[in-house]
């Protein structure tokens, strides 16, 4: 730290992400990335001459990118803001919509990252508790008067609210806007995406991260009314006009077009969680019900920071979060059938070893 660091980037305490080790190999289940690759219509869409054209900026407007993302999603290309990843749209919006004087609220245990955009843009933060089982009730969003944070499906605990709960937010926060990140929606929970035509208070945002292969791409997108996109485009204008690089727009026009790839993949990492819940269950494990890509367990064996080492020594990798209510669990992404079966194996050992 330089003795020149402002006092508010002093206090905050930076986002720490996912280990990425870039030598060891490890089974990689620890930041919720797909086992599969893109669709092959992005590999295709790369090619020598589109590298040649990397020495142009690309187009700060996103037009091809847009009409693909505006025929997936039923919606207009001015509803939607194409980001450097979902966390970028989600900073755009906490930029636009909250201040010193507008707060925003969100769930204690939840994504690690509303808490320090809320510190970065000195924005005061309602904290809510989830229940005791982690599930969130949504009459404590009721009526607040501040700008609101819902994963949702929520990470790291996979539980997901259903459109109706949503729904009742939005209407009794007609002044507040609402922001969905549903980060994991395609997973198998029902997305808001509908809800945009009938609440002008409600931004849902979308990565490419998880059920598109594409988390090295970074790209994510936010949609809503009109006037919600507008806004963004003035922080996204103020800020950085070429948030999207040329070789991302086109990945992400390909992957959007390429519906079939993009299901089939999704239903793959959805049957393997099937199979990997039941095995961890036979194992003794305590899981939440999880509608994403990866499992929140805990065992009464030994606790969460433990089994996380125990699984790092045998060359796999899981999540840990060192908070009060979540030091007991582990959140493991979901690969391939080959890989949670080694994970499987592995847990037989790692647990025999504490009998
Ligand atoms: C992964 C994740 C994001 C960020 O995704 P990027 O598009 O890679 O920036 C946002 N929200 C939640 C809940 C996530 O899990």
């Amino acid at each position: 730290m330089s003795r020149f660091l402002t006092p508010t980037l002093e206090a905050l305490q930076p986002y720490t992400p996912g280990e990425q080790p870039q030598e060891k190999q490890y089974i990689k289940l620890n930041t919720n990335e797909s086992p599969y690759p893109p669709s092959p219509w992005v590999a295709a869409a790369l090619t020598a001459d589109e590298a040649a054209r990397l020495r142009l900026y690309p187009d700060p407007a996103c037009s091809t990118l847009l009409r693909a993302a505006a025929v997936r999603y039923g919606l207009k290309p001015e509803q939607i803001l194409p980001g450097n990843g979902s966390d970028e749209v989600l900073f755009f919006a906490l930029r636009a919509f909250c201040d010193a004087k507008h707060p925003v609220a969100f769930a204690d245990v939840t994504y690690g990252f509303y808490k320090v955009w809320a510190q970065l843009l000195n924005v005061p933060a309602h904290v809510i508790p989830l229940e005791e089982d982690f599930s969130l009730d949504p009459v404590k969003y009721c009526a607040l008067s501040e700008t609101i944070v819902i994963a949702n499906p929520n990470a790291p605990t996979g539980l997901a609210l259903k459109p109706a709960e949503i729904e009742m937010i939005l209407q009794e926060n007609p002044d507040n806007v609402v922001i969905v990140d549903e980060a994991y929606v395609d997973f198998g929970a029902e997305s808001c995406v509908p809800l945009i035509q009938k609440y002008d208070n409600l931004l849902v945002v979308q990565t490419f991260s998880k059920s598109r292969s594409l988390a090295g791409a970074r790209l994510g997108l936010a949609m809503g009314s009109e006037a919600l996109i507008a806004d963004l485009n003035r922080v996204k204008f103020s800020l950085n006009p070429y948030n999207i690089n040329r070789l991302t727009l086109l990945a992400g026009a390909a992957s959007l077009r390429d519906d079939s790839y993009f299901r089939r993949t999704c239903a793959a990492v959805v049957g393997t969680r099937e199979w990997t819940e039941r095995a961890l269950l036979k194992l003794g494990f305590t899981l939440t019900e999880s509608y994403t890509n990866f499992l929140f367990a805990k065992t009464d064996k030994m606790g969460g920071r433990q089994l996380y080492e125990a699984l790092r020594e045998q060359g796999i990798l899981v999540r840990h979060f060192d908070a009060e209510r979540t030091k007991d669990w582990v959140r493991i992404t979901i690969g391939t059938p080959e890989q949670m079966n080694t994970l499987i194996e592995t847990l037989k050992t790692i647990l025999a070893k504490e009998e």
